[in-house]
């Protein structure tokens, strides 16, 4: 027997369909939810993100305002783009599309980024919120990953769950939220001897590598739940994650396509956060 789909395209449909009708309650408060969405240069991967987020934006009644700015703008005009936002009342999320060119300081950025507007999550206050176990804005790539886990139907609570990759972006703060619900975590990186051997453990497996089809059938425990977060684009346009989709499918319990699973949770979560921001 194979393994169940958790189906993220479903899910975030059905949670943007539940969308529309927050952001009607809060028009009706006088409040039109606004996300500002910043992109520095022209990443062919970051302008497809943009578009999409801003699609998302429409279909569920946000606000949208993009700020498209050359490769070669100066850290400080940026900063300085941020702050206005900040102080913007019609804006009520802001997202600087990441990777920023080299000569901008990345950390400098997120940190400027007022916390209640992050809507990322990336600045270091939220994510030391995280991690004291407060109130905060949650990366949108790893809430994602927590709704399809929840999705299975799988409690965490006790079970061996397995992060593979340490980025700030995904897989620190996915250990977290999964040791938020009493999971009992390990996190591996490149440097983690013998694989295999960990990642077998894994009640909870959430993949975020970057390599296609990194993880392998026997490196998954049977009737696991599996996460796939990568997004790796092979030759053309075809996407391929960081399971090896075809063979863990044979004996995961819960599986994530690629596309169609965490990437799709990942824009609701934007949304998401930018409507609870605009809410408070
Ligand atoms: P990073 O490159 O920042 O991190 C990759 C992690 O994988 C690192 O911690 C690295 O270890 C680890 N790693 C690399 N090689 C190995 C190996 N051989 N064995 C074990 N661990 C290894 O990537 P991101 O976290 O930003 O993204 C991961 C994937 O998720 C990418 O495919 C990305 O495109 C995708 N992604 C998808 C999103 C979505 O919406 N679906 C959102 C964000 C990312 P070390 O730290 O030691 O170098």
């Amino acid at each position: 027997m194979g393994a169940e789909i958790l189906d993220g395209s479903g899910l975030a449909e059905r949670m943007k369909e539940e969308m529309k009708a927050r952001v009607a309650a809060l028009k009706a408060r006088g409040i039109e939810p606004g996300l500002a969405v910043v992109l520095v240069g022209e990443n062919p991967a970051s302008q497809i993100y943009v578009r999409m987020k801003k699609k998302d934006c429409e279909t569920v009644g946000i606000k949208s305002y993009e700020f498209l700015r050359d490769k070669d703008t100066p850290e400080q005009e940026l900063l300085d783009l941020i702050d206005e936002l900040n102080k913007d009342p019609r804006v009520h999320g802001i997202l600087v599309q990441l990777p920023l060119p080299g000569h901008i300081d990345e950390l400098r950025v997120l940190e400027k980024i007022a916390p209640e507007k992050d809507a990322d999550g990336f600045n270091p206050i939220n994510v030391g919120r995280l991690v004291a176990g407060a109130e905060g804005m949650i990366p949108c790539t790893p809430a994602g990953v927590m709704e399809l886990i929840k999705l299975s139907g799988v409690p965490i609570k006790g079970k061996e769950c397995v992060v593979v990759g340490r980025s700030n972006i995904v897989g620190k703060p996915t250990a977290i939220l999964l040791l938020r619900e009493h999971g009992t975590v390990t996190i591996c990186h490149s440097r983690t001897t013998d694989l295999p051997s960990v990642t077998r453990r894994a009640d909870i497996l959430v993949a975020a590598v970057g390599i296609a089809n990194f993880i392998k059938a026997d490196m998954v425990k049977p009737g696991a739940v599996v996460i796939d977060v990568g997004i790796n684009r092979l030759e053309g346009k075809k996407v391929a994650g960081d399971v090896d989709y075809e063979g863990v499918s044979k004996i995961a319990g819960f599986i994530t396509p690629v596309p169609g699973g965490v990437g799709p949770m990942t824009r609701a979560m934007l949304l998401e956060n930018t409507l609870r921001a605009a809410g408070k």
